[in-house]
């Protein structure tokens, strides 16, 4: 830097410097590769880096927009709650934290709630931001996702929930503690009420926010290499002190060992959820068509969580689309026994290559 910048105030400077060198958040490094991108193509791609589909983590609004129907939506208030009743002080004072949080985020808290529609229908999000205090649930968040799934069970729509959380907010002691079951009973009452809770885990979800409502949906959907855990595995590599296996506690991962639904980009997102919201509310139209007709259910129905008889595969088939990561089906106990597992290769091989010999001509 040259002298005028030690001697001129910085609001001054900002006159007599020519803006010939972009901004300093103009560039973004990609997390995936490093490859370099600026900021509107960026934008433009849903913050899914175009190098290697590496998915940027996404503040509450820009997410409430890409969800909604011509990204409009209406914000449902939240109730103020007790702000440091604990005079909690660490480094700095928790009250100093909060400010200097909403200062960068100009938001209230860390969860977001909207309403407004997708594909038509009438639906409530909440958005966690991760620049809000990393997300975290304090009693001010917990306040929002139970008065977000209140409101849903009011207006008797699905209710939609983007995870993002370093876990509950110390600052607040027990008292974050408490909004895990608090939110955990307001996941019930949307059960009670026959209304579908969908969550979508992004990077990264952790603590208390795992352990509590956002393990907790109907469908469990996750973005593609998003963290999803409860303890990290930094802390897990040092506490066994062993190598953990690649990609642990990683999307695919856990959709691999059945811990959530279905891994779905963030390009296919919006139709996804679109999708599993129509299928999930219209049970009985699903429900007529398979079994029209016949008194007996066929094998793999499931009673539906709005209480009519629904194909189970069915809905998967539905909500997934074609293009969604699909992990390969895997009957009854036959996961856990890995004979049946090389049994079921070994006859996938064979019923290949029986297809190849009749399909060549033959040579005697
Ligand atoms: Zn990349």
């Amino acid at each position: 830097m040259n002298w005028i910048n030690n001697l001129v105030p910085p609001k001054i400077s900002s006159f007599l410097t020519t803006r010939r060198e972009p901004p300093d958040n103009f560039w973004h490094k990609c997390g995936g590769c490093g490859q370099m991108c600026d900021k509107k193509a960026l934008e433009d791609n849903a913050f899914v880096f175009p190098c290697c589909g590496f998915h940027e983590r996404m503040a509450s609004d820009v997410r409430l927009k890409g969800l909604f129907d011509d990204g409009a939506y209406t914000m449902v208030p939240v109730k103020d709650v007790a702000t440091d009743p604990l005079k909690f002080r660490d480094g700095q004072r928790y009250t100093d934290r909060l400010k200097a949080a909403k200062a960068k985020t100009a938001l209230a808290d860390a969860v977001v709630i909207g309403e407004g529609r997708l594909d038509g229908a009438l639906v409530v999000a909440a958005a966690q931001d991760f620049r809000f205090m990393a997300g975290s649930l304090g009693m001010a968040a917990g306040e929002a996702v139970v008065t977000g799934m209140l409101h849903a069970v009011a207006k008797k729509t699905p209710f939609i929930l983007f995870a993002a959380s370093g876990g509950a907010r110390m600052q607040e002691g027990i008292l974050s503690l408490m909004q895990m079951p608090r939110t955990t009973i307001a996941v019930q009452r949307l059960r009670e009420a026959k209304l579908p809770y969908i969550v979508v885990l992004t990077d990264p979800t952790t603590g208390g926010v795992t352990a509590s409502y956002a393990m907790l949906g109907d469908v469990q959907i996750a973005e593609p290499g998003a963290l999803i855990c409860f303890a990290g595995p930094r802390v897990i590599q040092q506490t066994i002190r062993e190598q953990l296996p690649e990609g642990f506690q990683r999307a695919e991962y856990l959709l691999s060992h059945g811990m959530i639904d279905m891994v779905v980009h963030r390009h296919k997102l919006r139709d996804t959820l679109g999708r599993l919201c129509r299928v999930l509310m219209s049970g009985p139209a699903v429900s007529k068509s398979a079994d029209a007709g016949k008194g007996k259910k066929p094998a793999g129905y499931i009673k539906s969580m709005n209480g009519h008889a629904v194909d189970g595969k069915l809905v998967e088939k539905l909500a997934r689309g074609s293009d969604v990561m699909e992990p390969e089906p895997v009957e009854g106990d036959a996961r856990f026994d890995a004979t049946a597992v090389e049994a079921r290769e070994k006859a996938k091989r064979d019923a290949e290559a029986k297809a190849k010999g009749r399909a060549l001509p033959r040579t005697s």
